[in-house]
């Protein structure tokens, strides 16, 4: 049998279970055919955050396209040119709103050509600074990878600190059993690098593995010094420059300095512990889910878990079978949604298919963009004649309550009676960070599960204490009480043209920064992953900081254009767009007095979402205008 004919084949099976809003996107692209954005085979809008595998259409309607899509790739393959490579905006709005079956407003068209790639999202072309131009950034997780590999493409000399061993940061840190993303991985992955995912939601190791070989095929690992720790950074206005401490593996403290700094230590650091009167005493084994130990043996045990967020929600169906009992103490609930995809293998064919096809892989991706990022932000908004504020925000969020409910009750089943009050949320869907249903509900009928709604106030010797009296034995306890994730950049101190550190400026927990990114007082200093950006209305971490990049390189080129020595963001901008961020956030849903977040300080602010929506911070940061900044010529 000839090669040609096994791909062909290759080919046919993949394309035969090949999700068909996509295959349409890339028919349209392929043939150039706009029929196909036309009944019978317009796809027909579902509930959920479903894939929509068959676009609703009948089963003709899905056989033609199948066929007429084989046809096209295998012509494609064999060397037709693709009759739409670049649709216009106004036709991708329109491919892209046949294929979510939904209205996509017209503002999308460029945001979805960048997605495509006809637009880059990151154009890192060379950038003219003098010989002795230095970078540094502090972090190689997905953010300072990010960095290093467009400083990189754009010639400019740099070099990251990483106080670990190695490259990806969370993805590295958290190994408890179950940990991943809640963020499809077809979309939480570089623009500029994709990757053949063995499944659709993936965990930690192949996590990890992606930043490694992203890291290798870059070439950024000749510029990391690992196990390098930063201290301090402390800008010296006289010579335009920074001078960074860092400590070395073996103790020794150096000094470096740089004309611009990349903070890019994230934000999910450091673990916080709850402060329970005895903790000490505890006599058994105890660890964060942040320190999960290597080869830590839980089976048999009866383990307890303090904390129900994201990270318990992972762990406990992952180990529910293994241990002899599991006590979850409940700290708040959360709204879990249903995705048929979450925890499953993508099958070979599709994988064959993303891999070979890229406008397969694009539209994948485009799709998913929508469904888990701006498609909710208008559920998300406070209608003020709303009857039914206490419970929910308007009254698309109202059905989102009532279709979540119904999974969630389905999901106890005969356990409906004395779970539903403990489990489901009183504050509307969407207030916290949306996770995704990995067995948890079946997991609380489980009769070796307990989930006590009550909070632990003492510990002694094996026992944990709730409020109530209740005693509850354990031979392990896990933390999966979170990270201190309001105060950011708090792994090394900053000290800005003034004198004054950042921790000051930022009043402990008020951090706030022009576009998550700049700060007056701290010139020629970026932090990635900054105040207020990250999408809580869903969505990849990972494109927010793409477009900080690209944003801070049209900074770093308009440095070198103009010969410039030093950048400052202007208070007036800073405090005018930090003003905008607080009036946005008091229409939505993290503001709903019915909830405490992580998002919020002491005050009542909150300094961790972005209230934009994807395609609002697209626009934002495509541009840097040197009008917003205090500049200074470069000197010496
Ligand atoms: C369990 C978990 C699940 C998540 N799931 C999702 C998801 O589904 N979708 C999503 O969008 N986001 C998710 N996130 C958020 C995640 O943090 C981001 O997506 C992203 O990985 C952040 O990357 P980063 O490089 O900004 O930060 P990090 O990954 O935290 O990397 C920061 C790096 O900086 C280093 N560093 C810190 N301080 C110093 C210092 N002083 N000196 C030297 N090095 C230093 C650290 O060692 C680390 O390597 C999740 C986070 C966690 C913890």
């Amino acid at each position: 049998m000839n090669v040609r004919s096994s791909e062909e084949r290759q080919f046919e099976e993949a394309v035969a279970i090949a999700n068909i809003p996509t295959l349409l996107m890339v028919l349209v692209q392929l043939t150039g055919d706009e029929r196909w954005l036309e009944a019978p085979f317009r796809p027909v809008r579902v509930r959920g955050m479903s894939d929509n595998d068959s676009g609703g259409l009948t089963e003709a309607a899905q056989s033609e396209v199948r066929e007429a899509a084989l046809k096209a790739i295998l012509a494609w393959r064999a060397g037709r040119p693709v009759a739409l490579p670049e649709p216009a905006p106004a036709m991708l709005v329109r491919m892209l709103s046949v294929a979510m079956a939904e209205n996509v407003p017209s503002e999308y068209g460029s945001f979805t050509a960048a997605q495509l790639g006809q637009i880059p999202l990151l154009n890192p072309s060379g950038i003219d600074v003098p010989d002795d131009f230095h970078v540094i950034i502090i972090g190689a997780g997905v953010s300072g990878l990010c960095a290093a590999i467009n400083l990189d493409a754009a010639g400019i000399k740099h070099t990251i600190f990483e106080k670990n061993s190695t490259v990806g940061g969370v993805w590295w840190q958290n190994s408890y059993p179950g940990a991943g993303v809640d963020t499809p991985n077809h979309l939480y992955s570089f623009s500029f690098a994709t990757y053949d995912w063995s499944k659709y939601f993936a965990l930690r190791d192949e996590l990890h593995d992606y930043l490694e070989q992203v890291s290798v095929k870059f070439d950024v690992r000749k510029d990391i010094r690992f196990d390098t720790q930063v201290n301090s950074a402390v800008y010296h206005a006289a010579d335009q420059h920074w001078v960074v401490a860092v400590q070395t593996a073996d103790g020794c403290i150096e000094t470096h300095t740089a004309n611009v700094v990349i903070s890019a230590v994230g934000a999910f650091n450091p673990p916080v512990y709850p402060d329970i009167e005895g903790a000490d005493s505890f006599e058994g084994e105890s660890w964060h889910t942040a320190h999960w130990p290597q080869g830590a043996d839980i089976s048999g045990k009866k383990v307890a878990i303090i904390g129900n967020g994201a990270t318990c929600m992972q762990i406990g169906p992952e180990i529910q079978h293994d241990v002899e009992s599991l006590t979850i103490f409940q700290q708040s609930n959360h709204w879990a949604a249903p995705f048929e995809q979450f925890r499953r293998e993508v099958p070979q064919p599709i994988r064959f298919l993303l891999s070979e096809v890229p406008l397969y892989q694009t539209w994948y991706r485009v799709r998913l963009g929508w469904t888990f990022n701006d498609r909710i932000h208008s559920a998300l908004q406070r209608d003020p004649d709303w009857v039914h504020p206490e419970r929910s925000l308007n009254a698309q969020n109202d059905a989102h309550r009532a279709y979540f409910t119904d999974y969630v009750k389905n999901e106890l089943g005969d356990r409906v009676d004395d779970l539903l009050d403990k489990v489901l949320p009183t504050y509307p869907p969407f207030g916290k960070r949306m996770l995704m249903d990995n067995g948890w509900y079946r997991m609380l009928t489980n009769p070796k599960v307990q989930l006590v709604d009550d909070r632990v106030t003492r510990i002694a010797s094996d026992r944990l204490i709730t409020e109530d009296g209740s005693e509850y034995e354990a031979d392990v306890l896990v933390y999966a009480t979170g990270f201190d994730v309001l105060r950011f950049i708090d792994s090394f101190n900053v000290i800005g043209r003034s004198g004054r550190t950042l921790r000051e400026v930022w009043e402990d927990d008020n951090a706030k920064a022009y576009m998550g990114t700049v700060v007056p007082d701290f010139p020629n200093f970026f932090t990635l992953y900054g105040p207020n950006l990250q999408p809580g209305h869903g969505g990849s971490l990972i494109f927010v900081v793409e477009m900080q990049v690209n944003y801070i390189m049209d900074v770093l080129r308009k440095m070198a254009t103009n010969k410039l020595g030093a950048v400052e963001c202007r208070q007036d901008v800073h405090d005018r767009y930090n003003d905008s961020v607080d009036r946005a956030h008091e229409d939505m849903v993290w503001t709903h007095p019915g909830m405490q977040t992580y998002y919020r300080n002491e005050r009542g602010r909150i300094v961790v979402n972005s209230p934009w929506r994807n395609v609002d911070f697209f626009a934002m940061t495509r541009e840097a205008n040197l009008v917003e900044y205090q500049t200074e010529p470069l000197r010496g």
